[in-house]
């Protein structure tokens, strides 16, 4: 790596370095506590997996460039330089840790490693080593967000076939069960790209004779995935403008943990709530405003509850308060709901696909003994998984075949569909 590269590199770092980073990057006791919290360190113990080690492989390269005793003493073994083999080194870092802070929970100083990895996905990025895949699906969406109007028909033409499959299976005394671009209307639904997203969604609100409107965005945030702060901005902005536009008071997100996360956090005041999918349908059934088959399951299910929407979203009640109304055996996975262990698909990991496939599915050993332990479902008992989020179902749809937990998937969305009642 030649000198401007890193000088590049190195004000990327810079940039990162507020308060609270400082605080994480100088304020380890190296105890150990966030080692077992890990899923990839409690299915493959190797410390390469520790989220002590991530973030040390970040504070190296901090402490040769932004510390003075890493500057003037070069072969101080507690920095390293930013070469080649540190690009790799983040690399491994960057693509093993999903982001779910489970570690931050375990940690006595509170050190949020998630944080710290965000800034070896941003010198990935300056350095052109970040996951091709991602920044392609990124651009994408930021290209879309520019060019809307030539994405349209096409997106319209989709959504009309669609209708007639929501009219085939639920009543509907709406001119359009699917609305889009209904200026003034109180929600402004956010799908993912796919009828599982739409289908049961336009179900349940029309059921509760919501006054909504589909978004002409897919709710996943691929810069966020990639760890660019510009291209998460952009893609953000796409449904912020949206919204306001329409005038809406409430942006509803799909059962896409990163879209939430990214929309309650980071969009920032605004004239509108954000909430997620989950939620409104739980007020929906809290208020009376759809009905539904109480205790019309009767196969034992399960909730994985995805750490973005859950222990980094604060949404826990809500997932369980439906499934105890539409289950008459709903079997706590996760005790604590906080301390759930990761599915090991978060952070861009489900999106890459076959490439890590392999990594996926030994660092969710621990997921599955989970499931296992606490689900107390042998294959053939016709156990359901649920879960609320697209990348964790991909994931635990692997797992449940790589382990051969003999589980049907689900989405809890679905699930609502479903047990609505005329
Ligand atoms: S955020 Fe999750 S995946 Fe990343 S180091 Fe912490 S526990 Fe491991
Ligand atoms: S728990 Fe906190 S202080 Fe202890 S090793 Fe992990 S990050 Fe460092």
């Amino acid at each position: 790596m030649d000198e401007s590269a890193r000088s590049k590199l190195l004000a990327l770092f810079e940039g990162k370095l507020t308060r609270a980073m400082e605080v994480y990057l100088e304020t380890c006791s190296r105890c150990g506590l966030c080692t077992p919290a890990c899923h990839a360190h409690a299915s493959m113990p190797l410390p390469r997996y520790s989220p002590a080690h991530r973030a040390e492989v970040v504070r190296r390269i901090y402490r040769k460039y932004f510390k003075a005793q890493g500057r003037i003493l070069p072969g101080w073994g507690q920095a390293k330089a930013l070469d080649d083999t540190a690009i790799e080194e983040l690399k491994e870092a960057a693509y093993t840790c999903t982001g779910c802070r489970r570690c931050m929970l375990y940690c006595p100083f509170g050190i949020d490693t998630q944080q710290i990895v965000s800034i070896a996905k941003l010198l990935l990025i300056g350095a052109s080593a970040e996951p091709e895949t991602l920044t392609m699906l990124a651009d994408m969406s930021v290209a879309k967000g520019q060019n809307v109007d030539a994405f349209k028909p096409r997106f319209l033409d989709g959504i009309r076939r669609l209708e007639v499959k929501v009219l085939e299976r639920w009543k509907s005394e709406a001119a359009h069960p699917i609305p889009t671009e209904v200026e003034g209307a109180d929600m402004l639904y956010v799908a993912l790209a796919g009828a599982h997203s739409i289908i049961p969604a336009a179900a349940v609100f029309n059921a509760a004779r919501e006054n909504w409107t589909l978004s002409f965005f897919e709710a996943v945030n691929f810069g966020a995935f990639v760890g660019d702060p510009n291209k998460t901005k952009l893609i953000l902005e796409r449904i912020v403008n949206e919204a306001l536009r329409l005038k809406v008071r409430e942006v509803v997100i799909c059962e896409c943990g990163t879209a939430y996360r990214v929309m309650k956090q980071l969009s920032g005041a605004q004239p509108f709530r954000v909430s997620s999918i989950t939620e409104v349908h739980a007020r929906y059934i809290r208020e009376g405003r759809i009905k539904v088959r109480a205790k019309g399951i009767t196969r034992p299910v399960m909730y994985h509850d995805p750490c973005q929407i859950a222990r980094n979203g604060g949404v826990m009640d809500e997932p369980r308060f439906i499934l105890r109304t539409l289950c008459a055996d709903y079997r706590e996975i996760s005790p604590e709901p906080n301390y759930n262990w990761c599915c090991g698909g978060g952070g861009g990991l489900v999106a890459l696909g076959e490439e890590t496939f392999d990594f996926r599915m030994k660092s969710s050993r621990i997921k599955a003994d989970q499931i296992a332990e606490f689900g107390k479902c042998a294959p053939g008992d016709g156990g359901i998984l649920v879960t609320a989020c697209e990348n964790c179902h991909t994931q635990l749809g692997n797992i449940n075949t790589h382990y051969k937990l003999g589980l049907d998937v689900q989405f809890l969305s679905s699930m609502v569909a479903d047990a609505l009642v005329e």
